[in-house]
Formats: C-alpha cells, structure tokens, sequence
C-alpha cells in the first residue's frame, strides 16, 4: 500500500489533502495527490504511480518546522490526519494530509521526522493538535484567532529530549519581526538570540533563536552570563546574541560574505525574489541588495543621504529593515520585489569556545564512536557524537605528545574560536590515549578534496581564491593572538558545510616528542612548507606561518599536488636557503596570485606580508576577477 522506490524516493503515497488557502478567498476542499517524500522535499502530484503528472506543490525539507499528528475527527470529521508545518516567504502555513490507515500515518511521521533531521531543519517548540478552521475562524484546539499564532502544545522534539541533531526554534522568530520593548527592557542589556543554543555544561543557559535576553555580565570573551526573560541565568556563547538594532538579528542579512559565495547561493536558489543583504566591499557604500531575478543575480547599493538609506530615489528610510519590509511589498526599481532569503547556505550557528564555558576537560564515557575517518601521524580520527553534537575524535597514539604541556595548551586552545578555525572543543587527558576532541568537517580535508573530483558551481579560479581567503582570515586570527601555528599546510586544513575552509592543528605541534617530527632533520619535518629561518634556526614565527601559507596557496592552485615533487629534503634545503629558488607558477593560476605567493616566499622574515595584508590583497584580486 505505500512504498519506497530505489532511487532518491523515500516514501510515496497516494493521499487527500486539504487545500491551503493561502489566499484567503478561496474554499476549503480536499483534493487526492500522488505524495512523494525524497531526501530533499514533499511533493505532490495531480498524476499516480504510472504517470507522475504535473507537479502541484513541494515543500522543501528545511522549511519545515513541525510534523505532528491532528487530533482524530478535528479535521471535518477525519481520522489519521497529520500536519506539516514549513516556512516560505517569511510565512509559516500549515499542510494537513489526510491518510488512510493510522500506520501509514505513523510511517509518514516518521519518515518525515528522519528526513528533516538529516537536513538539520529546525522545529518550533510547539504546535497545534486541532487544526485552523475557516468557518470557526480559529484552531479547534485552543481557540486561538491569529492563524498563525505559536502551537499551544509542546512539539515532539519537547516531548522526546533526547532526538539528537534536530535544533529547535522559537514558535515567535519566523515571524520576521522584532517585538517592541516593554519599557522595563535595558536597551543597552538587551539582546536577541540569532541561533538557539542548548545548555552543554551546568550553569549553561538555553537560548531560543529569536527571543531576548539580557546580558548580565560580558567581561569574559566567548562566555556572557545572561537572564532569559522567565528569569533563569547561566552563561550563553558571546556570538549566539546580538543587539536589537544589529541587522544579524535578520536572517537576510549576511554581513561579510563575498560577491562570489552570494551569487553562488542565489544562484542555487534560482527563484526571483530570492534576495539577501550584505556589506558592500565598494568605498563609502555600505550595504548591498543583493536579488535574483529573471535568471541572474543582480546587486544594488544601497545608498545613504542625510542619515537615510534608498535603493530608489523616491523611497528613503531611517533604518535597514524598513527598507527591506517596504522592498518587500513594492518593487519601486528593483527588477521584482524581495522575497526570501536563499534556502542553501544559510547561516549556521557558530561554533561555541568550547563545550560549556571553562568544561574541556571531557568525561570519555560521555563519547559515541563512529566511523573512522583517517589516520594521520599522531592518530586516527573518528566521527563521534557527544551528546547531541556531531564531533571527529583523534585518538593520540600513545606516548607522541608532551601530556602536561598538552593539557595547558588545549586549555587556552578552546578559547581560541573563529569561522575559519577548527573549533577544538576539549581533550580527554585523564586516560590513554589522549584524546583530541574537535568540530567535526564533512568533507574532510582540503588536501583530499583538492585531489577529488567534485562537481563545480563556481568558475573554478574564483572557488580557489575563495579557499585561500578562508585560510587567511583563519590565521590573522591566530596571529592577532599570537598564536603560531607550525604545520601549515593544505592537509591540515579541512572543509566543512558549504566548502568553508579552516585551519586545524594549530598550537599542537609544539607538544610532539616525536623527534622525526619535530627536529628539522626528521624525517616527518615539513621541510616543503618551511621557511629559511625554520631550516636553520628552527625560528618559528607568524612570519614563518606566512611562508608555508604561501606554499599552502601552491597547493591550492595546482590540485594538490606535492610541493618539489622528486625532490629529496636535503635538495630543497639547499634550493631555498643557498640557491634561493622557489617554487615554479601552477600552469592554471592567475599572475596576481602568484605574486603573493613570491611575497609570502620573501627571503627575510620582516619582508614578508602580515596575514592582515595578504587578506586585503586576495579580497581585491577576488575583486577583479
Ligand atoms: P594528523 O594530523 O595526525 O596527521 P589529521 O588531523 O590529518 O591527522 O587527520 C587524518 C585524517 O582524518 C584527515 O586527513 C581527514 O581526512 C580526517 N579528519 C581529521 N580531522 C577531521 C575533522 N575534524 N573532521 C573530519 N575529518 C577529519
Ligand atoms: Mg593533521
């Protein structure tokens, strides 16, 4: 009676539902339609099992915010009816599907739940058991006039704690409006959660995506000790908050994304309207509107006159958001109006310093193995779950690294937290082997990926800059904090969610025995990305950092290839510190780039750029390109 097909079909179904009624005008019917659930939506279908027909409807799986049953006989009489609630445009609608059986019902929950958890959609904490009544004008449940009024009952992933990986989300932030204060509110205090956040540690504070907080104490850097407005305290990661006037509050506001990732999005995307606000890297303008519309992406400045901001000359504005919501409704020059923000690459909650403000030490009980991810030098990596949160371990082989120094080093490694740093979340010290516990990076790592064969979305020169940029943003962190890394390389770098790169191992290197590793003479040395100062002297540096990021862009732009290739270490010692040759320009890398890579190969320390600088420049080629 229902059925799962080979391919990406999970489940179809022939199904009644009801109509939606979006425009308020039309009439409640229920209408017989081919339902089929893939890894990616909900569709439905006019045809059958034969002939598909045409398609009326889909629902993307991380639009959706809720699948829950309907209380029997609520809707017109109907048994087994389940509800699916989904996000489009800013507006939260409700599709009800009327089954036949109770366990078709149950199997399409279920399926629905599981697909939606591998794509990590979010769930409101609570949902309507009744159903929305157009001749009541309310839910049956709780008599409830606003359709789309927050659930009055808790959703299943309240009532079942413990499903891993589904986020939740506050029944009030796709609302798409900020609440105004009540006069007892501290402006100053006051923040709103961008991402919900679930306690890890004791004395942890939940946060739901949305709602307003009020930040007590923020002296430490990455953990605020802050009050939810029910009264409890404990502390919040620092960069889950935002103040009410900071546009991150909006979910259509990327502040520093490059042209190049944004058109990627809206080009995935690909429907008109879809649109997104960014910082503008032209001089004295500071945002841009960015929109898809009749098959490109198209950009606007946003432009400032006397404090106001305009798109159009007629139209002028005190704030971002209200010319977004006027944009909204009104094309006024724009080639079409604003709809949504691009449903791939959304942002996605940061990592947190840590699992828990001052908790890195962590109980290995507490940890689940999965598979095995690889083996490098010092150990083999595994995905992992702690609690609820995807991780990859790396068992330390036993006895390769310095243990006390190790421990004070992970201690001030957890707080060391950027987008384009591995998050290191803490160890297990008090047993062997050692065990680094780290955020975990799909696609594992870019010397690997450099070498496969992915599809391409992006002109391939514009994809590798890109990678080079998030390196670099990578370590002027760790340069502003004087943190050297050491082993800078493309295999110490990893992808991640959306093919972001960052930096890994970092401050580890310092803390290897292994002589092999870590004498310039051993045979693990990474001789290929050492600078001169490093082959004679062993003198570390951010500077020497530089000169192996200038081989790591080698890397990137000749596929991963192995740097002096045939060469023996001795032969390149002697190439780089007494014939003071370098390595040759990939055949498919632009000059520009090439040219910084000469700049980060300078022969003295002091002449070579700060990774501050080497920023600006790889902005400006990506640029021109
Ligand atoms: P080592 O530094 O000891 O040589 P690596 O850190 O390079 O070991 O890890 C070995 C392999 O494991 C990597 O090449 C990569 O494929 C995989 N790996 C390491 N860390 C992660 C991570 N955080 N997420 C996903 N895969 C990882
Ligand atoms: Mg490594």
């Amino acid at each position: 009676m229902f059925g799962a097909t080979q391919n990406n079909e999970l489940l179809f179904n022939y199904m009644k539902k009801r109509s939606q009624n979006k425009k308020t005008i039309t009439r409640q019917s229920y209408k017989y339609r081919w339902f089929v659930l893939t890894h990616e939506s909900l569709s439905y279908y006019d045809g059958n099992i034969e002939k598909r027909g045409n398609r009326k409807g889909e629902i993307f799986l991380n639009s959706i915010r809720g699948v829950e049953e309907v209380e029997n006989l609520s809707l017109d009489l109907n048994n087994n009816v389940f509800q699916v609630v989904y996000l489009e445009s800013n507006d939260c609608y409700t599709l009800y599907i009327v089954a036949e059986t109770k366990r078709q019902r149950e199997t399409w929950i279920q399926a629905l739940r599981l697909a939606c958890k591998d794509k990590h959609s979010s769930f409101f904490q609570k949902y309507h058991p009744g159903v929305w009544t157009k001749s009541l004008d309310k839910y049956t449940c709780c008599d409830q006039i606003d359709r789309k009024a927050p659930g009055c009952e808790l959703s299943f992933i309240e009532r079942h704690d413990d499903l891993p990986s589904i986020g939740k989300h506050s029944s009030s932030s796709h609302l798409g409006y900020t609440p105004s204060l009540t006069s007892a509110e501290n402006f100053e205090k006051t923040y709103i959660a961008i991402y919900n956040f679930k306690p890890m540690a004791e004395g942890d504070l939940q946060l739901f995506k949305g709602e307003r907080y009020e930040v007590l104490d923020n002296s430490l850097e990455h953990w605020w000790v802050a009050k939810s407005k029910n009264g409890k305290t404990g502390y919040i990661p620092s960069t889950y908050v935002r103040k009410l006037r900071d546009l991150e509050i909006y979910d259509w506001y990327y502040k520093d994304i490059t042209r190049q990732k944004c058109e990627e999005y809206l080009r995935r995307d690909g429907r008109d309207g879809c649109f997104m606000v960014r910082d503008s890297t032209t001089p004295r303008i500071f945002y841009t509107v960015s929109l898809y519309a009749n098959g490109k992406p198209r950009h606007y400045h946003v432009k400032q006159n006397d404090k106001k901001f305009y798109l159009s000359e007629r139209c002028y504005f005190s704030t971002v958001p209200e010319l977004v919501n006027y944009h909204k409704h009104n094309a006024a020059g724009l080639e079409t109006r604003l709809h949504f923000p691009p449903r791939h690459g959304q942002r996605t909650a940061p990592t947190t310093a840590g699992f828990g403000h001052d908790h890195w030490e962590i109980d290995p009980s507490e940890l689940v193995r999965g598979k095995e991810l690889g083996t490098g030098c010092f150990g083999t990596v595994y995905e992992a779950w702690w609690k609820d949160n995807i991780v990859a371990i790396k068992l330390m082989k036993t006895g390769s690294m310095s243990e006390h120094g190790f421990i004070e080093e992970a201690k001030t490694m957890t707080q060391l937290s950027h987008p384009n740093l591995v998050q290191l979340y803490g160890v297990v010290t008090k047993q062997q082997p050692l065990i680094i516990i780290t955020e975990f990076m799909m696609h594992g790592s870019l010397w690997q990926f450099l070498k496969s064969k992915v599809p391409r979305i992006l002109n391939e020169t514009e994809r590798l800059i890109m990678f080079c940029v998030d390196v670099c943003k990578g370590m002027e962190y760790l340069e502003s904090r004087k943190c050297i890394h050491r082993d800078l390389a493309a295999r110490n770098c990893l992808v991640g969610q959306n093919y972001v790169v960052k930096v890994g191992d970092f401050g580890l290197a310092r803390h290897v025995i292994d002589d092999e590793y870590s004498s310039s003479y051993g045979a693990k040395f990474p001789i290929k990305w050492a600078a001169p100062e490093v082959l004679k002297y062993t003198r570390f540096s951010s500077k020497s950092d530089v000169w192996a990021f200038g081989v790591l862009i080698w890397e990137i732009f000749s596929g991963g290839q192995l740097p002096f290739a045939n060469i023996t270490n001795a032969d390149v010692v002697e190439i780089i510190c007494n014939k003071d040759e370098r390595l040759k320009k990939p055949i498919d890398c632009p000059q520009s780039v090439f040219t910084q890579m000469m700049n980060c190969w300078a022969r003295k320390a002091e002449d070579r750029p700060s990774f501050k600088i080497l920023l600006s420049c790889l902005h400006a080629i990506l640029e021109s390109t």
